[in-house]
């Protein structure tokens, strides 16, 4: 291990989302790639909106996408405790140190007056932010205050001077001095806030890199000023380029394309989104865009980062996780549709040998086509419907028709007696009494016969389909729209 450090720190509200999985990605590749540390932190100093349910979903999320951590919550390392809540001391003991040095103040205004006083800087045209009121109270101001029963926060007092890094995605970035007045870091009852206690931790955990989104650009020099006053050594800063939804709009939150639940809920596979969400502005070079998470490894630089925002284009992603379908083994991409099929009430929690064949058999029929694995059922549920299978009223109606019924007709009496129930003579078999015998075009010839046996007109291929079905079941179904 290197001095590479980085984290990824997400705080535990609401669910995991785009962005925020994108960040923990490029974090643990540039740590694997570096031979660094990807630190996992959790961020929960805010009770309101801090919830376990949401913890878990974070720790699941990074499980599921095989992005390990060497240090964090369920893993520990040298800087343990790894979540926030469980750390008040350290971030006490820092405020107070500030306080201490005078390199922070308690600020005593009320919220109308902080209210007030940007009024006032809006309709002077000046940018509104606090003025430094309570910079310099006398201890007869303090006292009277205290007397007067008001709460206080503790603000820093931001050093007078202009603020510069060279970002490791944006480069030269420079920020004036009055674009960051004075900021609070411990709210009235005590609670201390994420301009406190992420550069303390950041600082304590020995971060080298912070890569984060575009959003926390704007607190950089707040956290700059953090350094300057603890005395650390300042991290580099990379900001990652914001995520674009729809309309070219900024993926928000609350677009229901940036909760990652529903990927995972959808059957992408975690091998696919890894792999999409690495091309959210970063590409392996070349053409190339699909790669494995060895493969990012091996060649992410966030120097490589495009700094221009990137778009989330779910045709594509789905495309990606088609590619990773197909890129399965067999008896893999099985084992990864059972639950889908499960969920779906198509196989029961303990699927019988028997089931498994056939799923096994099933598999390669479906596997050139599957976007996602939860489209297993719809395409497999036919074959393990056994009794309760339905033909789908909407095409029954569309395609067995009266001639549709005569095909079906045709069609059981050319099978019944066939010697070898295999895709292959059953395909000639239905050729020669349909397309030859009825003279109807293939396409209209075998609509009927495959909604009769898969129940749709969209299917896995129709002869293999029915090898798999068997003769008899093959055989009872297209009897049973005849008897309709
Ligand atoms: N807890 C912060 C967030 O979730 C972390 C930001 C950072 O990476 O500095 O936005
Ligand atoms: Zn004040």
């Amino acid at each position: 291990m290197n001095d590479v450090r980085v984290r990824f720190c997400p705080s535990p509200t609401g669910n995991p989302h785009v962005g925020m999985v994108r960040t923990a990605l490029f974090n643990w590749a540039y740590a694997r790639h570096t031979g660094g540390t990807f630190v996992f932190r959790i961020e929960d100093t805010d009770s309101a909106r801090d919830s376990e349910e949401s913890y878990q979903a974070l720790v699941d999320t990074l499980r599921w996408l095989h992005l390990d951590w060497d240090e964090g919550p369920e893993v520990g390392g040298p800087y343990a405790p790894y979540r926030q809540s469980q750390r008040l001391d350290v971030y006490t003991r820092a405020a107070a140190r500030l306080l201490d040095e005078g390199k922070a103040y308690r600020c005593y205004c009320t919220p109308e007056e902080l209210e007030a006083q940007r009024d006032q800087a809006r309709k002077e045209n000046r940018a509104p932010g606090y003025e430094g009121t309570c910079r310099n109270l006398t201890s007869e101001q303090i006292a009277a205050y205290e007397a007067e029963g008001r709460s206080s926060v503790v603000r820093v007092r931001m050093p007078d001077h202009e603020w510069q890094w060279n970002d490791l995605v944006r480069g030269d970035i420079t920020i004036a001095a009055d674009q960051v007045p004075d900021f609070v870091i411990v709210r009235a009852n005590g609670e201390p806030l994420y301009t406190l206690v992420n550069p303390v931790d950041d600082i304590e955990m020995r971060i080298s890199h912070v890569l984060r989104g575009e959003d926390l650009l704007s607190s950089t020099p707040r956290q700059l000023a953090m350094y300057e006053h603890l005395g650390a050594p300042v991290p580099q800063f990379g900001h990652l380029p914001y995520v674009m939804g729809e309309g070219n709009k900024k993926l928000s939150k609350r677009d229901p394309q940036s909760n990652f639940n529903t990927y995972v809920e959808q059957g992408y596979l975690p091998e696919a989104m890894a792999n999409y969400l690495a091309l959210l502005g970063w590409s392996i070079g070349g053409d190339q865009e699909f790669f494995s998470l060895t493969e990012m490894a091996e060649h992410f630089d966030v120097k490589d980062v495009n700094a221009s925002p990137a778009r989330f284009d779910l045709k594509k992603c789905t495309a990606i996780n088609g590619d990773w379908i197909r890129a399965l083994d067999v008896e893999d991409l099985a084992s990864r549709m059972i639950p889908f099929l499960q969920r779906d009430g198509i196989l029961p929690a303990e699927v019988s040998e028997e089931q498994h064949a056939l799923l096994l058999a099933a598999t390669p029929l479906v596997q050139e086509r599957m976007e996602t694995l939860g489209q297993s059922g719809g395409m497999l549920g036919f074959l393990f419907a056994g009794e309760e299978f339905t033909v789908d009223a909407e095409d029954a109606e569309k395609i067995l028709t009266e001639q549709g019924h005569e095909v079906v007709r045709t069609a059981a009496e050319a099978l019944q007696d066939l010697p070898d129930f295999a895709a292959e003579p059953i395909q000639q078999a239905l050729r020669e009494a349909l397309v030859d015998g009825m003279g109807i075009k293939p396409k209209l010839a075998f609509g009927p016969v495959r909604v009769a046996i898969t129940g749709r007109r969209v299917s896995p291929p129709l002869f293999e389909s029915m090898e798999l079905l068997g003769r008899d079941e093959s055989l009872q179904r297209l009897r049973s729209v005849l008897a309709d």
